[in-house]
């Protein structure tokens, strides 16, 4: 490959690397100054990179589909909060393009290691991940990564690539599940729609990124002046201890006021001491962040990377009246080691449940659990799904499939635009 492209703009790193498994080819070109100038940023350069690469009409899970990972021109400096990587692909569970972000350090790591975008096309024949490791880049074996779950994957890879980040992708996305996503770095969640099913389509375990380059800014002094203005502006911020201790578990109380859920039955979920002394082990930042919104816990001596302790809460908990923190931690774990959205899989269980108690669907369906609302349901129909079993089977073809099968009890169970269910349902909300 070309290790002589010029950096042209200053933010940006100045390359876009494109990866073809079929082939196990891999290029690189420069980052065009039209792009950079008139689409600003990850997300709007991946989706032009999107447009102008993939065949029109593409099957989200054939090998011709596309994944575009991009990075912004502020990720790799000082900025506040700028590590967000950018990811697009069509997504299988809606059909429709989709663009996530996630935290981590894989943006930063990125851009050090020269590169604004990554373009993915193809399918390895046999399990890979991608090293992007400075200017060099390989497609390595991870036939002995294929089926590991995502926390194992990804620590296994950091001891391999030591500094590096990592984007992996669980069991659930090996074998296709349409609601399945990626981590980064164990701590961030990537892709809504089922970016981790188009993961497994392309053989791809993960996505290992290292750089030791830097990213140079046009004027460092005023950039720094800016960067230094800002962290003062965040330092004053009244909620900034809030959310450094409780990360989005600050916004507990908004929730439930805005969900109508009184305030003692909120307190029933959440002790912010008990948090605080008992459940949370660290806190996590990405780079660059003056806020620590991510979490490591521990549960019987294993640790749980959480992006937030918010979504469990009121995925499992609230949802299911779990409110033993352990249970939580372990339904996290569990999701997390399999790669599921846990939204989508909520919001499922709730349909398990409503199908079994109006007889619709027998324990022999569910390979003989006796739904009722607790976390070992939660842990069990999770397991179905990611192991794509029984009634799993359906499940993990997501919401489309589900409404076909089921009809209308499926259908009024739950709000989805395009296939996917939505974070809130709006009719709650306002
Ligand atoms: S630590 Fe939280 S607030 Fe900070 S960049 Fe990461 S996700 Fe955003």
């Amino acid at each position: 490959m070309d290790g002589g492209l010029l950096k042209r703009f200053l933010g940006y790193a100045g390359r876009v690397l494109h990866v073809d498994l079929t082939r196990g080819k891999v290029t690189a070109e420069p980052l065009r100054k039209e792009l950079a100038e008139g689409l600003l940023g990850g997300f709007g350069v991946n989706n032009k990179l999107a447009y102008d690469y993939a065949p029109a009409g593409v099957n989200p899970l054939s090998p011709e589909s596309l994944v575009v990972f991009g990075a912004g021109p502020l990720n790799g400096t000082l900025a506040p909060g700028a590590a967000k990587i950018h990811v697009t692909a069509k997504m299988p569970l809606t059909g429709f393009y989709g663009t996530c972000g996630g935290g981590g350090g894989f943006a930063l790591q990125l851009k050090l290691a020269g590169y604004d975008h990554v373009v993915v096309a193809g399918r390895a024949d046999r399990p890979v991940y991608i090293l992007i490791d400075g200017g060099d880049v390989k497609l390595l074996s991870a036939e002995d990564l294929w089926g590991e779950p995502t926390y194992e994957a990804t620590l296994e890879l950091w001891e391999r690539h030591q500094g590096s980040s990592v984007v992996a992708v669980g069991p659930a996305g090996e074998r296709l599940v349409k609601f399945s996503l990626t981590l980064v770095d164990n701590v961030a969640t990537l892709g809504r729609g089922g970016l981790g099913a188009v993961f497994g389509s392309k053989n791809l375990k993960a996505v290992v990124a290292r750089g030791s380059g830097e990213v140079e800014v046009a004027d460092r002094e005023r950039f720094m002046k800016t960067v230094n203005e800002l962290r003062e502006r965040i330092e004053k911020y009244p909620l900034r201890p809030l959310l450094a201790e409780y990360g989005m578990m600050a916004g507990w109380g908004a929730w439930a006021e805005m969900f109508q859920v009184p305030v003692e039955e909120a307190q029933r979920y959440f002790d912010p001491e008990l948090f605080s002394s008992r459940v949370k082990v660290a806190s996590v930042a990405c780079p660059s962040c003056p806020f620590s919104c991510k979490f490591l816990f521990r549960e019987s001596g294993v640790d749980v990377w959480a992006a937030d302790y918010f979504t469990p809460l009121a995925a499992f908990g609230y949802a299911f009246q779990i409110t033993d923190h352990s249970k939580i931690l372990r339904i996290t774990a569990a999701v997390n080691q399999y790669g599921l959205d846990m939204l989508s899989l909520s919001s499922l269980v709730n349909l398990v449940l409503e199908l079994h108690s109006r007889g619709v669907i027998s324990s022999d369906e569910l390979g003989g659990l006796k739904p009722e609302s607790n976390a070992e349901t939660v842990l069990a129909v999770a397991r179905l799904v990611a192991e794509r079993r029984h009634i799993g089977e359906v499940l993990a073809e997501g919401w489309r499939e589900v409404v076909r099968r089921f009809g209308e009890v499926a259908e009024n169970g739950v709000a989805t635009v395009k296939g996917l269910d939505v974070l809130y349902d709006p009719r709650r909300t306002y």
